[in-house]
């Protein structure tokens, strides 16, 4: 996808804070945290969304939420923190790449994802 802006700094066209790559997935921070710690985890491949995922992405998903935890200690919300995919406009998606945010850190913070 030429015009997708994660797929732009998966292929790194576009700047992103990168906190982890491999071959199949890039995370970065949020250019908008709402907390202390706001990561994105994205596979390299365009999928539009979780309601676009088949059986055939079940390792790929499982590959992101396995790195959650250990990105989330490294940026200070070892003691907690949550992990969303907002899914299609009414789950609030405005990014149509699918991604996982990672937030936490120490509270208190908004509530606002
Ligand atoms: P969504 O509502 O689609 O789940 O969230 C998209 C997220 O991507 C938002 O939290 C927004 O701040 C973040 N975002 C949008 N554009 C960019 C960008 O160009 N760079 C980075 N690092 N984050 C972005
Ligand atoms: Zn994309």
């Amino acid at each position: 996808m030429t015009d997708c802006i994660f797929c732009k700094i998966a292929r790194h066209e576009i700047p992103a804070k990168v906190v982890y790559e491999d071959d199949d997935l890039i995370a970065f921070h949020d250019i908008a945290p709402a907390a202390p710690v706001h990561l994105l985890v994205i596979p390299k491949q365009h999928i539009e969304s979780l309601a676009g995922v088949t059986e055939e992405h079940q390792a790929l998903l499982g590959k992101m939420l396995v790195l959650a935890p250990k990105l989330a200690a490294e940026f200070g919300a070892g003691n907690g923190f949550k992990t969303l995919f907002n899914t299609g406009k009414d789950g609030g998606q405005v990014v149509f790449h699918l991604h996982m945010h990672i937030i936490g850190g120490p509270r208190p913070w908004s509530n606002a994802q």
